[in-house]
């Protein structure tokens, strides 16, 4: 059997993609037909196409970033801290391996250098080749590709990076260091002193326990602290979360923004950290 096999089912000739969040909840999606699939040393490497959702990115069955929503998560992601701090120009990108984060990172003429730290290879050849509505040409020479753990990578620079971008999965298999306290330990030693940092922390639906413990390190680390939403069709539960650390800067620096985006507006930037009542009250 086929390792895929696992994580699709055929029903009535229509072959679906089953996605296990928990024990209580499956999320299917119609696919036309698996596109790639390979296993490397980390995990499970699928894209599969979609009438809805176009090419899914599927990690250890579970959906990653699609052609159709990627460009909310991946703007959302980069466009919020690099609007807030005034001048980043080293910027360093963990996980991401679709490439749609550096992608939007490459839209600052101001940012010198993107590292970009991810685990497994195969992840970031798999979007090149088969997923270009996320990764696009991503030819632009200021990002380094590093295939690395990104935790044993932050612990190698103290005051070094302007903006650093947690682009993970969801907290298990390599990325479950990812969440622990010591690994924001880490990003704060490794950012400037007036550096900032962003990681997605799950859904406020679903995940609240994620959400609540990152903010937590992140509040007790970084003088300002801040969490943010938006809504990807993808991720379970529609609205998902974003949690800011920040040493010095707080507010988006312009009042007119101006970069080629689908999603991220001005209003966006601004609107990004209404939080709703719920989750006012989860956080305090
Ligand atoms: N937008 C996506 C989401 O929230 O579902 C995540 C994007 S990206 C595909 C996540 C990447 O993190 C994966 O490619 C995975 O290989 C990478 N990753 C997981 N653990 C990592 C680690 N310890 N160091 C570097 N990259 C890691």
């Amino acid at each position: 059997m086929t390792e895929n096999l696992k994580y699709l089912q055929t029903v009535d000739g229509n072959t679906w993609l089953v996605e296990d969040e928990a024990e209580n909840l499956k999320i299917n999606y119609r696919i036309n037909e698996v596109v790639y699939q390979e296993r490397s040393p980390f995990q499970h490497v699928m894209v599969v196409d979609s009438p809805v959702f176009g090419r899914m990115l599927v990690l250890d069955g579970i959906v990653q970033t699609t052609s159709l929503d990627g460009h909310i998560y991946n703007e959302m992601i980069t466009h919020v801290p690099l609007s807030i701090h005034p001048n980043p120009k080293r910027v360093l990108i963990i996980g991401g391996g679709d490439c749609g984060a550096a992608r939007e990172v490459t839209k600052y003429e101001q940012v010198e250098e993107i590292d970009m730290v991810e685990i497994d290879e195969l992840v970031v050849k798999a979007c090149k080749e088969h997923l270009t509505e996320v990764s696009g040409n991503l030819s632009d020479p200021r990002v380094n590709f590093i295939f690395d753990d990104g935790i044993k990578h932050v612990k190698k620079y103290k005051d070094h990076y302007d903006v650093v971008i947690v682009d993970s999965s969801d907290p298990i298999g390599p990325a479950t260091q990812l969440f622990e306290r010591s690994f924001y330990v880490d990003i704060h030693a490794a950012l400037k002193e007036d550096g900032l940092m962003v990681c997605q922390s799950q859904s406020p639906i679903f995940h609240m326990h994620i959400l609540k413990q990152t903010y937590g390190y992140i509040q007790e680390l970084f003088p300002i602290s801040k969490v943010y939403t938006a809504v990807v069709p993808t991720y379970p539960g529609g609205m998902w979360s974003f949690t800011l650390g920040s040493k010095k800067y707080e507010q988006v620096m312009s009042d007119q923004f101006d970069k080629d985006t689908k999603y991220v507006s001005q209003d966006i930037l601004k609107q990004c950290f209404a939080l709703p009542a719920f989750l006012q009250a989860a956080l305090k």
